[in-house]
């Protein structure tokens, strides 16, 4: 059954690779599980009215994907593994960027796009040379390797040409370097280089155009100005991008999975609620340009998050709707100014009750008295005795926030669980019912001849 499904699956692509759409979209979105989709359906949802509202992702949902590594990784994928074979159709070990589990470098979509005149681009909350972005753009053993990931973003060719057209995101620090300055290097190419995010809204289309905002990851959504800055960011580039042979970009919401690490609820809605917005401006661009495929899915799930835990039936997302700041911003000001209790109740946005008071100067205390080995050994290597405690108390606020709202983890790095995927535009029901993540990349391929 399952090889005839395939052929047919295969059939199927042949038979609309003569008219395979103009613009592809993939949406990567780090980490993003099924329990985080669920969480922000309720966590979005409208508490004014009876029914549970659905979200964009619900109206795009077409099916589910195992995102495990080469056998030698064995069934639990980190983002490089699963970004090459995202981008390029091939499983690798954990670490790979866009080589093959013998180190050899594989093609990837983006490539293919190039080669055959589409323009492409990149545009994510993570620095640019992070593991996503790289696996589509570059090929290197270890996604460790950050300056020369950099480097190979500028000295990599496509058919002579420059492997992407726009590049948006951060990085500064390995763009920037004392022993390479590979923006310069960009700039003296033709290269339009922006490091000002509020000049997003003039790019000039008639240069290749490179924008850095960040010195790594920029920052979170919470904690921005703009709190849709990778919708503004895709905005910009579906501004720039469109031309009559068609482009593929890539956008990764890079730090869904961020949050998920830091087992911190908050954040990765906060992350999520930026994707939506994401995910409408693609609906909207779809609408006006039906010459267009969007496919978005995770590479895995982080933090084995759930929503109801300790036995209790509950989740209580309205406890994280109210943040005017991360809880890493919440706890730098008591890491530097001490517990400041009507303070952090402004950012929280709630009352604390004075068993959570007790709590958190509990916690507090003990940051600041009991110190473990390693962090002695921290603070002998020039660690500040603040950061150890910004770093305490930022997990007595997301541990605090986890009872309010119920809700649990399991790990504080990623899952094996199978990850949505959804699809919307031109030929989308390529992407309908279970895939593994290389499908996704030899499917594109088949579009992209
Ligand atoms: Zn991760």
């Amino acid at each position: 059954m399952k090889k005839i499904l395939s052929s047919l699956a295969l059939l199927t692509s042949f038979h609309v690779s003569a008219e395979a759409p103009q613009n592809i979209i993939m949406v990567v979105s780090d980490g993003m599980g099924p329990a985080y989709t669920t969480a922000y359906r309720y966590y979005n949802d409208d508490p004014a009215t009876p029914e549970i509202e659905t979200t964009i992702f619900d109206k795009y949902h077409v099916g589910s994907s195992s995102t495990y590594p080469a056998k030698v990784s064995g069934l639990v994928t980190d983002s490089a593994a699963s970004a090459t074979a995202l981008a390029s159709g091939v499983k690798s070990y954990n670490g790979a960027i866009g080589v093959d589990v013998n180190e050899q470098p594989v093609k990837s979509v983006l490539h293919q796009a190039k080669q055959i005149g589409k323009k492409t681009g990149i545009v994510v909350t993570s620095q640019i040379n992070h593991a996503t972005p790289a696996a589509y753009m570059v090929h290197n053993k270890s996604r460790q390797n950050y300056d020369e990931i950099a480097d190979s973003y500028f000295d990599n060719r496509i058919n002579d040409q420059f492997i992407a057209d726009l590049m948006l995101g951060g990085g500064w620090q390995y763009f920037i370097r004392k022993d390479r300055n590979v923006v310069n290097d960009f700039k003296s190419s033709g290269f339009h280089y922006l490091d000002d995010y509020n000049q997003l809204s003039n790019l000039p289309k008639d240069k290749p155009v490179l924008g850095l905002f960040a010195d790594k990851g920029m920052p979170q959504a919470l904690d921005y100005g703009d709190k849709y800055r990778l919708s503004t960011m895709t905005a910009a580039a579906l501004d720039y991008l469109p031309n009559d042979k068609g482009m593929f970009l890539l956008i990764e919401a890079s730090q869904v999975d961020w949050g998920g690490h830091s087992n911190d609820i908050a954040y990765s809605m906060s992350e999520m609620s930026d994707l939506e917005k994401t995910m409408a401006v693609l609906e909207k661009f779809v609408e006006q340009n039906p010459d267009t495929l969007v496919v978005l899915t995770a590479d895995h799930s982080t933090g084995g998050m759930t929503i109801g835990a300790n036995g209790d039936y509950a989740w209580h997302p309205t406890w994280i709707k109210n943040l005017t700041a991360s809880t890493q911003s919440m706890a730098q000001e008591i890491g530097d100014n001490g517990l400041d209790v009507l303070k952090l109740q402004q950012a929280l946005g709630f009352q604390l009750t004075p068993e959570e008071q007790d709590e958190l100067t509990t916690q507090m205390d003990k940051a600041l008295a009991y110190w473990t080995e390693n962090e002695i050994k921290f603070l002998a290597k020039g660690y500040s005795q603040a950061s150890t405690v910004t770093r305490k108390m930022r997990k007595a606020i997301t541990q605090l926030i986890d009872k309010r709202t119920n809700t649990g983890w399991t790990t504080s790095g990623h899952t094996g669980v199978d990850v949505p995927v959804y699809a919307f535009g031109k030929n989308s029901e390529l992407f309908i019912g279970q895939l593994d993540n290389v499908d996704i990349a030899t499917t594109i391929f088949n579009l992209l001849k």
